[in-house]
């Protein structure tokens, strides 16, 4: 859910041609973030609390698949089917195709709120395709905040995670638990468990993760943009770590 007051979410899930901004960010400089770690690690819980904090646009790659899904078949373009078709088997989805969604979605990258994006880049490049495009819209990234947890806490992780079927609020059975049991808070639909969430899609997503993704902490690194933050007990404490590495924590 889209916390910026600059732009209608809608935008980044579904590429609409043209974007009007409500005006220029309401505090201060906009914060540009690539979030990364691996899958289930809390990072859309962190990119809301950043989102909220900074007024930054959470825009996540996964999310713009999973809206996909719920699109009639029909109305998908032939890339889409056949990116949702690597999504389902936990599978990245090739480069060019999240390239190209992703530069659809330009004006987004343009919004005066900033962004915070999540799950992409996932690959070294993916990450060189966003360079190039920040370069040419003259825009920089302020930091790449790496999240950081021993594998076997990962998967328990991933393993209690549940998202409410119609506002997807995220939830974990255990750390972050619905007020009742399979049902989201805010708007009364049942929880639902992730399609790549299941066991077999997680071990895949996980040796993608290190395969693929673990390559950009020495590219953002190299670049001089890399935040290592190692997750804490709560996502409030990896939040107060992650603003204490930015230098925010003031107040
Ligand atoms: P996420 O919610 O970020 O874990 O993404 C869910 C799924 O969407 C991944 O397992 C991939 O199949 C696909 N996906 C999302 N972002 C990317 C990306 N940047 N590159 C390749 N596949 C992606």
């Amino acid at each position: 859910m889209c916390v910026s007051k600059h732009c209608n979410h809608a935008v980044w899930l579904h590429s609409a041609s043209s974007l009007t901004f409500a005006g220029p960010a309401a505090n201060g400089k906009p914060w540009r973030f690539v979030l990364l770690g691996a899958p289930g690690i809390g990072k859309g819980t962190q990119s809301e609390l950043l989102a909220k904090r900074f007024g930054a646009c959470p825009l996540s790659t996964g999310d713009v698949f999973r809206a996909a899904k719920n699109v009639d078949e029909s109305a998908l373009t032939p890339a889409m089917k056949e990116a949702l078709s690597y999504m389902r088997a936990g599978h990245l989805v090739p480069d060019q195709i999240v390239i190209d969604v992703v530069k659809e979605r330009t004006a987004c990258l343009r919004c005066p709120g900033g962004f915070l994006l999540d799950g992409f880049p996932r690959t070294v490049s993916q990450a060189e395709a966003l360079k190039i495009l920040l370069q040419q819209e003259h825009l920089e990234l302020d930091a790449v905040i790496s999240y950081e947890l021993p594998v076997e806490q990962v998967v328990e992780r991933i393993s209690g995670r549940r998202i409410c079927s119609k506002c997807k609020k995220s939830y974990h059975t255990t750390s972050r638990p619905p007020k009742t049991e399979g049902i989201c808070d805010d708007c009364g639909s049942p929880l639902l468990q992730r399609e790549d969430d299941r066991p077999e899609a997680v071990r895949v997503r996980l040796a993608a993760y290190d395969s693929k993704t673990a390559p950009l902490i020495d590219f953002y690194a190299k670049e001089g943009k890399l935040i290592r933050i190692a997750c804490g007990d709560t996502p409030q404490e990896t939040f107060e770590r992650t603003l204490q590495s930015l230098g925010q924590n003031e107040g």
